[in-house]
């Protein structure tokens, strides 16, 4: 079984999908590992450190893909390098399931792959999950990103000066990201507050030190898979009112808010940023899912009414180094139970709901047609 790591080459990805770490477990499981030359250099992990695992070199992408059985990745594959992939090799990357335009051509170009964000959220998969592995980076990270545009110190201070007053933090969506942000900015001293759809996340909050926001309406905001689901114009309309008093008080304001497979629900509008404080900061972890504020620039940042607007939408990505280690593990996780002494290649089993779920198309044929009608 041949292993393909490539050198990642979308726009601001810094990760690798294999470390000398995994690569040599996948090593000590019999396989062998194929890497680009420089594939894992912007996470810290020199190509030396992959020889020392047991891995060979390869000079390009065609190389590293050249027979391979099987390609791990972490950007979904471009046209251009779609066009050097061989049909029946298998591939686990992210894939962007809801926007990916690429989609059904992977199935043409005769491929098997999986689609690590639909590994589904169970408990025998936790190990395995890389929305949380990377949604756990990017919320720590977030905080970190406001306060390099935040004027003034996070946590009080008495000083001979006088007392600098806590930074007020508002986090919106208390998922895997924002639970993070909250703990890294109460770890910093903030005065944090949160809100979110989901009545289970309370509880989670509270246990985090902040404060959570209440919309008070009756339904819960939580679908059968965990995920948030689209709320009602009478709670969109309190939590509105709500969001308003409790932005334009905060100082820091990180939306994370996300609802699988549709635009981000917009919580900051242009009139709240109008009344926000100058100098206070917006992270928007949404911004890839248009945003959760209509004035976030996707990979900006820019300064509207006194406030600035972080719109990144790879925050994972700027810490390099921890997300591909974390990466690279759960696909390690995730591969290895497929690997069998007795056979070459993977054991795909479809009554394992795990790979069932995560299986978006397989030697040509495209598995999940609902994500094809989704597309605008
Ligand atoms: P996500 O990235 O899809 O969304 C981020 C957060 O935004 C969620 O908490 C969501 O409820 C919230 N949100 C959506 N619309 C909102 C709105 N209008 N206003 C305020 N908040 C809004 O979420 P996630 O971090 O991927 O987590 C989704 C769920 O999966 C959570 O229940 C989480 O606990 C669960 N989860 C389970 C496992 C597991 O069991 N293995 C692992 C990770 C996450």
């Amino acid at each position: 079984m041949r292993i393909a790591v490539p050198a990642e080459t979308s726009a601001h990805e810094t990760r690798v999908a294999a470390t000398p770490e995994t690569v040599k477990k996948f090593i000590a499981l019999g396989c062998q590992c194929v890497v680009q030359q420089g594939a894992g250099e912007s996470a810290d992990f020199a190509d030396a450190a992959y020889v020392e695992a047991g891995a060979t070199l390869a000079a390009s992408f065609a190389e590293v893909c050249l027979d391979a059985d099987l390609l791990l990745k972490v950007s979904p594959l471009s046209r251009d390098e779609l066009g050097s992939v061989a049909s029946g090799t298998v591939v686990a990357s992210l894939f962007a399931p809801y926007s990916n335009p690429l989609l059904a051509s992977y199935a043409e170009a005769g491929l098997t792959c999986f689609c690590l964000e639909m590994i589904p959220r169970i408990s025998r998969a936790q190990n395995m999950d890389v929305l949380s592995s990377q949604a756990n980076i990017a919320g720590y990270k977030s905080v970190l990103l406001a306060l390099e545009h935040y004027k003034s110190f996070m946590p009080m201070l008495m000083t001979a000066a006088g007392t600098v007053q806590p930074a007020k933090v508002l986090v919106m969506g208390a998922g895997v990201a924002g639970l993070q942000a909250i703990a890294t900015a109460r770890r910093l001293g903030a005065l944090v507050e949160a809100f979110d759809v989901r009545a289970a996340a309370k509880e989670q909050v509270h246990s985090l030190g902040a404060k959570f926001v209440e919309v008070p309406v009756d339904a819960d905001g939580e679908d059968a898979g965990g995920y948030a689901k689209e709320m009602s114009d009478a709670y969109k309309q309190k939590q509105a009112e709500l969001i308003a008093k409790h932005a334009t008080a905060a100082d820091i304001v990180i939306t994370t808010a996300l609802i699988p497979g549709r635009p981000a629900p917009v919580l900051i509008t242009e009139e709240t940023v109008s009344k926000m404080k100058a100098g206070s900061v917006i992270v928007d972890m949404a911004a890839e899912a248009g945003g959760n504020c209509p004035l976030t620039e996707k990979d900006a940042v820019w300064i509207k009414d006194g406030v600035t607007l972080v719109g990144i939408s790879n925050i994972a990505a700027l810490m390099a180094t921890d997300a591909s280690q974390l990466f690279a593990r759960n696909v390690l996780n995730f591969i290895s139970p497929m690997l069998s002494a007795e056979q070459d290649g993977l054991s795909i089993n479809m009554d394992d709901e795990v790979i069932a779920a995560s299986l978006i198309c397989r030697a040509g044929e495209f598995l999940k047609p609902q994500l094809l009608g989704n597309r605008e």
